[in-house]
């Protein structure tokens, strides 16, 4: 590989950027996992994970990426042949849809545009006809990461009351934990699927679910097959801050301290901060007179922007040229919207000139790969940030 001098800018919606401190804080010798440093350690990180989930109840840590907390959902509370309700939203949403088909379970998947989120109205619908109540669990994805869309979870919550239906409530919250308000109680989610290269800016390899007395009762009754990602035995252990297998030390090491950096900031502040940066990268899109593909602003992502090319033109070549020319890593357009889309993520470990960073190499990177569009957006998300527009 040609050497590059200055850091690298991964502007990817996950994993994103991880914090000195946080790197610091891995780079400590491995621990005894069964010896009494860990236990008094791990329960601490166990009890403070829960203030980032808004729950009293258990929060479940898994060595494992997002995929596998979505799996452990499913098995850990339906029965084999279960049907579940699922809306289409992007395509985290689809490979979920593809994993519970996988599984055995039987979606109800509702048709979506990739533009906006899962549609309240028809889930409420669908509910609403299921009179002998055989949709064992709705599952909703709160930041779809492939659009820049975010689902209204408490009004997906409402829907199943409204429709005064039991199904459980599951909510993939990977990207937008630590970034975009959630609330596992107040919006009583059952399963709460997350994991830890996004908002909690540490390496992929830990997942989490965090889980609901209704779910926790389900569990106790469905009889699907599950070891790895059985519930039960890693409650019982987490009750002394042990684990029924080994955990993932050291990135514990990291999530401890990036749970203090979130608590020291201020969970308000940090979904403040990050509404801030996607409000200036829109107004850096609309200056150069690009599309959002976000299409309802009350839907609007702020953990990543993704922004529509021109017809005829290819988002990948785009990011190609800026990876080359300036080192920085965009998202690229996944599944349906391949080629068309590019995102911009603006979360974690971010400030000011982060962002400007960022968006002056996108502006560069446009006029270098000949896609029509107007100069100023940099400018325009400067004077913004300045306070000044
Ligand atoms: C990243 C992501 C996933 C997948 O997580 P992995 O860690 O890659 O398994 C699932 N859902 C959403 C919304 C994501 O952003």
């Amino acid at each position: 590989m040609p050497f590059t001098s200055g850091r690298h800018f991964l502007q990817i919606p996950g994993p994103s950027n991880v914090p000195d401190r946080v790197l610091r804080a891995i780079d400590n010798p491995t621990m005894d996992h069964r010896g009494p440093d860990f236990g008094i350690f791990s329960k601490g990180v166990l009890q403070d994970i829960k203030k980032i989930f808004k729950t009293e109840s258990d929060v479940i840590i898994y060595p494992a990426s997002g995929t596998g907390a979505w799996e452990a959902a499913l098995v850990n509370t339906l029965s084999p042949g279960d049907k579940v309700l699922m809306a289409e939203t992007g395509e985290f949403a689809t490979l979920w849809n593809n994993l519970a088909i996988k599984l055995g379970f039987e979606p109800d998947f509702i048709e979506g545009d990739w533009r906006r989120g899962a549609p309240a109205d028809l889930i409420e619908a669908r509910l609403a006809e299921d009179k002998n109540h055989e949709i064992k669990a709705v599952c909703v994805v709160h930041n779809e990461t492939s659009t820049g869309v975010v689902s209204n979870v408490h009004n997906v919550r409402k829907a199943l009351d409204a429709a005064n239906h039991p199904a459980l409530l599951f909510a993939d919250c990977i990207s937008s934990l630590g970034s975009v308000e959630f609330k596992h109680d107040a919006w009583q989610v059952d399963v709460t699927i997350s994991c830890s290269q996004k908002g909690l800016m540490l390496p992929p390899g830990l997942s989490f679910n965090a889980i609901s007395k209704k779910a926790l009762a389900a569990s106790e009754k469905n009889t699907y097959k599950r070891s790895y990602w059985d519930w039960q035995p890693m409650i019982t252990n987490n009750a002394t801050g042990y684990y029924p297998y080994t955990p993932s030390t050291n990135l514990l090491y990291g999530l401890r301290e990036a749970l203090d950096m979130l608590l020291e900031e201020g969970l308000d502040n940090v979904f403040k901060r990050h509404d801030r940066y996607a409000e200036a990268t829109r107004r850096a899109v609309q200056a150069w007179g690009l599309e959002v593909l976000c299409q309802n602003p009350d839907e609007y992502s702020s953990v990543l922007t993704a922004v529509l090319v021109p017809e005829g033109h290819d988002a990948d070549n785009l990011r190609h040229i800026i990876l080359d020319k300036f080192d920085m890593s965009l998202g690229t357009g996944l599944g349906k919207v391949k080629g068309k889309v590019f995102r911009i993520g603006h979360l974690g470990d971010f400030n000011d000139l982060t962002l400007m960073g960022t968006l002056s190499g996108v502006e560069m990177g446009l006029s270098l790969a000949d896609i029509p569009h107007q100069k100023g957006g940099t400018a325009q998300a400067m004077s913004y940030l300045a306070g000044n527009e």
